[in-house]
């Protein structure tokens, strides 16, 4: 278990001088850099047996343990609806479930259960390793419960919280973490990274993801990529987006996604605007053009705050097909060049 490229510098200070370890620490820095891959690299690091430097030997017991997924003195704690979309793995896309609630925080339970793994002696080289993720995804009872861990840390326990939105956290809790953020990849090992994960037209995924590797690999998934071009497609329109249409086929599994590729939309064109070059979409560049003659540069802030705020509620239960229908009517007001 060895960090992406770009984070094994970030990995090597930090394990610097192993007795000097910190008690928590939160991991942070925009999604889709590969902050979860160096938490798990880091864990496995601190429990492996024989580390090379700050790398995990890859051949120990505890390395075995570890990338079989059943290291005993190694737990992950992420929300069940997250620990369900992981299990599903690879298979053929899980239809909409029946929507029985999964919980979409860290519920109190499962950091109660933390004091008993903590209590317990550890199996192997007399540390444990707990990894949070996402930590804002915490339910404040938990939070509340966690932070009782972290005023009184266990002995040699090293509990790593991993954070895209750290703001969100009690600042109780962060002021008891030791701050790491971690780096966004350069260009060039981003791309490396995607072609050799067999991403085609790797610059166009990275453009589109803002440069996250993890995220673009994702959007550069097969559904993502229809998703996105059919969203783009409307949204370039020169009558505007058929806002009943296109919003009717939204789902609960698309919103978000949905949501995401309008924002980065809307903050091309409003770059583009402003005589800048789209960040985003380089690809539709033209269209992004076109568009942007007839919009009203005050309406795109406004939209864009909107959807910051709707892409925050699409965790919870909201009909998805009225959030987007409404969010396109906002967008054709936006762009139809008629004043306010
Ligand atoms: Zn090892």
């Amino acid at each position: 278990m060895t960090p992406l490229a770009w984070h094994r510098g970030a990995l090597e200070r930090l394990l610097a001088d192993r007795d000097r370890m910190p008690h928590a620490l939160l991991l942070r820095g925009p999604a889709g850099i590969g902050k979860g891959e160096f938490a798990r690299a880091l864990a496995a690091s601190v429990l492996c047996e024989t580390p090379r430097g700050a790398f995990a030997c890859g051949t120990c017991v505890s390395c075995h343990w570890f990338s079989q997924g059943n290291h005993p003195d190694y737990r992950e704690i992420v929300p069940e609806s997250a620990a369900e979309d992981e299990a599903e793995g690879e298979g053929e896309a899980a239809p909409a479930k029946a929507e029985k609630a999964k919980s979409l925080v860290i519920k109190i339970e499962q950091i109660r259960a933390i004091a008993d793994f903590v209590a317990l002696s550890t199996h192997r080289s007399g540390w444990r390793v707990l990894v949070l993720r996402p930590a804002e995804s915490l339910h404040p009872a938990a939070a509340n419960a966690l932070l009782k861990t972290l005023e009184e840390p266990p002995p040699r326990t090293l509990i790593v919280l991993v954070s895209d939105r750290p703001a969100r956290l009690l600042p109780t809790i962060r002021s008891r973490c030791r701050d790491y953020p971690l780096p966004m990849p350069r260009t060039d090992e981003a791309l490396a990274w995607l072609r050799e994960q067999g991403v085609a037209s790797a610059e166009v995924a990275l453009a589109s993801a803002g440069g996250a590797p993890l995220l673009a690999r994702d959007l550069a998934e097969p559904e993502e990529a229809e998703l996105r071009r059919r969203l783009l497609a409307e949204l370039a329109r020169p009558s505007g987006a058929d806002a009943l249409g296109f919003g009717a086929a939204v789902d609960r599994a698309t919103v978000e996604r949905t949501i995401h590729w309008m924002q980065t939309w809307v903050n091309d064109l409003a770059r583009v605007k402003l005589a800048g070059s789209p960040r985003h979409h380089p690809d539709f560049a033209a269209a992004l053009q076109a568009r942007a003659r007839h919009a009203d540069l005050e309406r795109l802030f406004a939209l864009d705050r909107e959807l910051v705020e709707a892409r925050r509620l699409a965790a919870h239960p909201l009909n998805p097909r009225l959030v987007a229908e409404h969010l396109l009517m906002a967008y054709n007001r936006a762009t139809s060049g008629s004043k306010p």
